[in-house]
């Protein structure tokens, strides 16, 4: 059984998409996907032999082999430019992520959604897809195994369209979670206070000095994530 996350990543899939999925790992997501009729085709990017290997296993056992095409590289590079409609990037750091979209620019032409699920550092997914002509359509956010994910959905468009006045609140944030402000989006930035919280302590305990700034900082984030928790 697929996990929720990948499940809520699938959701997003434009029906008759021509999908990539980066970093595909065991394939479980093409092969859902197709299986479940949510795209046509699909291809499952992977630069590291171990699971790439598992992937080409997964396609044959599933007998998807027509369907999925698993190609070993680095990034979007197993990509011919005018390919995948639809791409997914999932289970790996913002910044790796942001890096995998900025280096593979080229093979974006035919693109029109992108679903990106980023463990850590969506702030930087959010800035690069601002950056790049790309506009956030929706977001979600979820726990599973104890772990909170964010998911970013977006589309060729207005890239500041859906963040307002206050920018940077909107990027650390998410400007669809933010408007959500669901029990989970709570729990994470609670949990995010608490830890910036045992930062500042730390750093008082440690008696050093010259960590004014550092402290103040801190103490600027907390009193954003308080004012956004506030609702
Ligand atoms: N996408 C799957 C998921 O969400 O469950 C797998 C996530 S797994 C933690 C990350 C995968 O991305 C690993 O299999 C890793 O080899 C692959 N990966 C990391 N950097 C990559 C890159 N530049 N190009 C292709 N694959 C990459």
């Amino acid at each position: 059984k697929l996990s929720m996350r990948l499940e809520r990543v699938a959701i997003h899939i434009p029906k008759g998409s021509i999908l990539a999925d980066i970093g595909s790992d065991h394939a479980y997501l093409p092969c859902y996907a197709v299986t479940n009729g949510l795209c046509d085709s699909a291809i499952a990017g992977e630069v590291v032999e171990g699971p790439y290997q598992s992937a080409r296993k997964q396609v044959a056992m599933t007998g998807l082999g027509d369907k999925i095409e698993v190609r070993k590289g680095d990034g979007l590079e197993v990509l011919n430019p005018d390919e995948a409609t639809c791409i997914t990037i999932a289970g790996m750091g913002g910044t790796l992520i942001s890096s995998i979209l900025e280096s593979g620019k080229a093979k974006l032409g035919k693109a029109d959604r992108l679903i990106l699920q980023p463990n850590v550092g969506a702030a930087n997914v959010r800035s690069w897809l601002i950056e790049n002509g790309w506009e956030l359509c929706g977001e979600e956010i979820l726990e599973e195994d104890g772990k909170i994910y964010e998911i970013l959905i977006a589309k060729k468009g207005d890239p500041l369209r859906p963040y307002g006045v206050n920018k940077q609140t909107g990027l650390t944030f998410g400007p669809f979670l933010r408007e959500q402000f669901s029990d989970i989006f709570i729990k994470k930035w609670q949990l995010e206070k608490k830890h910036l919280e045992r930062i500042i302590e730390q750093l008082d305990e440690s008696g050093r000095s010259g960590l004014e700034t550092k402290r103040n900082e801190l103490k600027s984030q907390i009193s954003v994530i308080e004012e956004v928790l506030k609702g």
